[in-house]
């Protein structure tokens, strides 16, 4: 188990899955000999995690992304579909059972960072974290609402996001709203409208939970490289950028959501450009 302390704060990785599991197309720039033999698998696929971060602050509990989640339908890769995964039994494992959650940070609405939010039970979704708000960006909410045209996005909000609507768990947020003394959320648009990271700092330190305004690390070398998952890849560059240049100032620790093993570490200048090092 994973596990990093920020002053008064943890933070604890779990793990649902860790596969080559990315089609190669997903990142076209990200050549071979940027991501073999550690980051890539055969010529086709990209090693990638999928994972979930527990932060415990002396008065909050709070999951940031939940997976992909079991019993799903309609996924666009196959092995997502109609999952028996045992995340909520390692999750309890690790000291966090479904019922002491008390926050659910969802940093987008993608497939892969919903699917716990709800469980299957009689044949109907329910929340998987009766005891706790789910905050959703507002921007990110509304872009779904009315932009969800594929049969796998209305899926998704259909089993994962409108049951915790419906329960009234649901709490429509700014992308900077602030979660308790040491928890804020920080806009990092681009890979979806309303996407966004959190922040933590307590006794003067500080780390930054992506989401995926990053997915690669041969994105830190080059803000570039786009996903072709990106709303608005030109923002999402932008954001990059941005955020590289604001981390490599400061001694952050940077917990990435989807880099397979080294899920930490930090941006430091390379001349003109930045490396991640762990
Ligand atoms: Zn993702």
């Amino acid at each position: 188990m994973s596990q990093w302390r920020i002053g008064d704060v943890t933070i604890t990785k779990i793990v649902e899955q860790e596969v080559s599991g990315g089609s190669r197309s997903l990142l076209p720039r990200g050549t071979p000999d940027w991501l073999a033999p550690h980051l890539l698998e055969g010529d086709a696929c990209l090693r990638l995690s999928i994972h979930s971060f527990i932060v415990e602050t002396p008065a909050k509990r709070i999951i940031v992304d939940t997976c992909l989640g079991n019993d799903k339908q309609h996924r666009p890769v196959g092995y997502w579909n109609h999952r028996q995964g045992r995340f909520l039994a390692d999750l309890a494992a690790a000291g966090f059972p479904a019922q002491s959650i008390d926050t659910v940070v969802n940093t987008h609405l993608h497939i892969d960072h919903v699917g716990w939010n709800t469980v299957l039970r009689d044949g109907a979704w329910v929340p998987t974290f009766p005891q706790a708000r789910y905050l959703i960006s507002g921007s990110e909410f509304e872009y779904w609402r009315d932009n969800a045209t594929r049969e796998d996005s209305r899926e998704m909000l259909a089993d994962s996001v409108a049951p915790v609507v419906e329960a009234g768990l649901a709490d429509l947020v700014q992308t900077d709203h602030r979660i308790c003394d040491e928890v804020t959320l920080v806009p990092t648009p681009g890979h979806t409208p309303g996407h966004l990271s959190v922040r933590i700092v307590s006794c003067g330190q500080e780390a930054l939970i992506t989401g995926d305004f990053m997915h690669h690390p041969c994105q830190v070398a080059h803000p570039g490289f786009e996903l072709t998952s990106d709303s608005d890849p030109p923002r999402g560059t932008r954001t990059r950028w941005e955020m590289f240049d604001r981390l490599a100032d400061r001694a952050v620790l940077v917990l990435i959501t989807h880099f397979a093993g080294a899920t930490a570490g930090r941006i430091v200048r390379d001349g003109d450009f930045y490396r991640f090092e762990t």
